[in-house]
């Protein structure tokens, strides 16, 4: 026998993208030292998982961590729900330098954060912000956000900076990755309605209509394509978008879609009544919408789920055309995907870690460092156990938001334990974690 190991995942169901294997995993310095038959690995600590999924440590390339949870609370949220990496996306504001912000978010998340964490920029004032692109690479991120979307908020990228950003990232070898709706086409349709003064709950999905989204989609991906730039979509909320998907897929693009748990598990109908708790961008649609996005995900037309964590202070009697896009969903993410997904047969959990760590860990560039049990990568397990019934309230969840839009929702399967490079964060639902573990992860995006 080999040299003892720190730290053996026993007799765990270990869930690769193709496969499930009963097995060991074993831990030495932070690395997956030994795979092992079920009960074979010897280690000085042994934690064991029968009866339970062993997953890689899931990744979130989708958070916010700027509004109800700050870089700190966000992490730690993040664990709970199975997460030991998260992307967050540094924006930089008008006026701010983008590699101040990723110098100062490197910092501050590096003395903060219990799990790993990366990083994508995004540009307010693309023509400007994207001539600061080479330094910024060479702090180790790679993938940059820009709107189409919220013209009239002053967020949106034209086409001309659009273009510019994707010739200067495509040349450097990153991604852009692109909020896609049409944001003149959704500012004129708000203004007639503010003209009409409609009801904005009641119609909130017409003024973040499917086909702008499909249409943005469409133009984001062929910019991308005229620059030689990879693009990802993030949040794909809609049928038409689906469609569009399917076409650009034909034409072997390279192009990477995310969609979100608000999207596969929510209804417009169903959370309208909770007014302005409910409004995201883009707009929570329609069942149809819902059936699609996951025939998009069985198909295989998206490459990863991200939450979209942006926890806003608002209140159901706020004034819904005021009231902020965005809400919580880092904790409750996986479980909401698994219950969706798994528990009604849509998806197995083959497709919950493809989805959620071995394409997200390729396409981020992370990989194999992440997304994948096999040794040499870090430590990062998360035990899930299948049978553990419970059921999701705001007052069970660990980020610093007072609500969530999936209040009452009864899941069957929970995450036990999480472990980031062999430390366990949250062991046995009890928190073990410390806010200095956690490491920057400089990415080399859709660079495979
Ligand atoms: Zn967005």
């Amino acid at each position: 026998m080999a040299e003892k190991l720190d730290l053996v995942i026993q007799n765990g169901m270990l869930v690769y993208p193709e496969k499930i294997i009963l097995g060991d995993v074993g831990i030495k310095g932070g690395k997956i030292a030994a795979l092992g038959k079920a009960g074979k690995l010897k280690g000085s600590r042994v934690i064991g998982a029968e009866g339970s999924y062993v997953f890689p440590g899931l990744i979130d390339p989708h958070t916010h961590p700027v509004y109800l949870d700050n870089l700190e609370g966000l992490a730690h949220s993040a664990a709970w729900g199975g997460m030991t990496t998260v992307i967050h996306y540094a924006y930089a504001k008008p006026g701010q330098s983008q590699l101040k912000i990723i110098q100062e978010w490197k910092k501050e998340a590096g003395e903060s954060s219990c799990i790993d964490f990366a990083l994508h920029g995004g540009f307010f004032e693309t023509l400007k912000q994207a001539d600061e692109l080479p330094d910024c690479f060479r702090e180790g991120v790679s993938s940059y956000k820009m709107f189409m979307a919220y013209a009239k908020l002053g967020w949106m990228t034209d086409d001309y900076a659009l273009v510019k950003a994707m010739d200067i990232i495509g040349r450097l070898g990153g991604m852009a990755s692109v909020h896609a709706e049409n944001g003149l086409a959704i500012d004129y349709i708000q203004d007639k309605l503010l003209a009409e003064k409609a009801d904005f709950a009641a119609r909130f999905p017409e003024t973040s209509p499917d086909l702008a989204e499909a249409e943005a989609v469409f133009r984001a991906v062929y910019l991308g394509r005229l620059m030689k730039c990879p693009v990802y979509i993030p949040h794909v909320s809609s049928a038409e978008t689906v469609d569009v998907i399917r076409f650009l897929r034909s034409k072997g693009v390279r192009a990477f879609f995310e969609t979100c748990p608000q999207y596969l598990a929510l209804t417009w109908d169903e959370l309208k009544k909770q007014g302005p708790m409910g409004k995201v961008g883009p707009s929570i649609k329609t069942q149809k919408d819902q059936d699609a996005l996951w025939a998009g995900v069985r198909g295989g037309l998206f490459d990863t789920f991200g939450s979209d964590h942006a926890p806003k202070d608002k209140k159901p009697t706020d004034d819904f055309f005021k009231a902020p896009y965005g809400g919580p969903g880092v904790e409750t993410m996986l479980s909401v995907i698994w219950q969706e997904g798994v528990g009604r047969g849509r998806i197995g959990p083959c497709d919950i870690v493809r989805m959620f760590a071995e394409n997200t860990a390729r396409i981020m560039g992370i990989f194999p460092r992440k997304g994948r049990i096999q040794t040499g990568a870090d430590g990062d397990i998360v035990i899930f156990d299948p049978g553990q019934k419970w059921t999701i309230s705001a007052a069970n969840q660990h980020s610093h938001c007072p609500y969530t839009l999936f209040e009452g929702k009864e899941i069957l399967g929970r995450v036990t334990t999480v472990i980031c490079r062999g430390k366990p964060v949250i062991e046995e639902r009890e928190f073990t974690g410390s806010k200095k573990h956690g490491k920057f992860l400089p990415t080399k995006a859709a660079r495979k």
